[in-house]
C-alpha cells in the first residue's frame, strides 16, 4: 500500500472546496441558508481514499435537522470509510449559533461539535472551512475548533 500523503495527492484542496461549494446547491433549507460539505475518508480494509459529498437538509423550522458535515460523514461510514482524513466546509459566513463566536467562515455548529468528539482519531482530522462565493478559507484541527468555540470546557 501506498503511502497516505501519496494517496492524498489525488484529492487537491482546490477540487475539495470546489466539490464542497458544488454540494451546497442540494441543501434543503427552510431560510435559505445552503452548506456543503466535503468528507476524505479511508477505507481501513482496503486503503483507499474516496470524497463524500454532504448537504445540509431542514425543510421545515421545527423538528430535525442534518448539517452537511454530519451528512457526508454518514456517507462514508455506510460505504465502510470508518478513517476519516479531512472535512472542509462551504457555506456564507454567520455568527455561530451557541458560542456567537464570528470567523471569518462558518464552522460547525454547536452539535457537530459533540458528534466529532465522539469519533475515533478526531484529533488527526484537518478542517478546511470556505465562504461558498469568496476565497476565505480557515483551516484547523479539531482541538482548535473545540477550543475556541467551547474554550476549556469538557
Ligand atoms: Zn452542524
Amino acid at each position: 500500500m501506498r503511502k497516505l500523503e501519496e494517496r492524498l495527492l489525488r484529492f487537491p484542496e482546490e477540487l475539495l472546496i470546489e466539490a464542497a461549494r458544488e454540494a451546497a446547491a442540494d441543501a434543503i433549507s427552510h431560510r435559505d441558508y445552503h452548506v456543503g460539505a466535503v468528507v476524505l475518508a479511508e477505507n481501513p480494509d482496503t486503503g483507499q481514499i474516496c470524497a463524500f459529498p454532504g448537504a445540509n437538509w431542514k425543510p421545515v423550522s421545527h423538528g430535525l435537522k442534518y448539517c452537511a458535515e454530519g451528512d457526508a460523514i454518514s456517507k462514508a461510514l455506510k460505504a465502510g470509510y470508518s478513517r476519516i482524513l479531512l472535512i472542509v466546509v462551504a457555506a456564507d459566513q454567520q455568527p455561530d449559533d451557541e458560542s456567537r463566536v464570528v470567523a471569518p467562515t462558518a464552522h460547525p455548529c454547536g452539535g457537530c461539535r459533540r458528534n466529532l468528539r465522539g469519533i475515533p482519531g478526531i484529533e488527526r482530522v484537518l478542517f478546511v472551512t470556505v465562504r461558498r462565493d469568496s476565497d476565505v478559507v480557515e483551516r484547523f484541527t479539531f482541538n482548535e475548533l473545540w477550543e475556541r468555540h467551547n474554550g476549556n470546557s469538557h
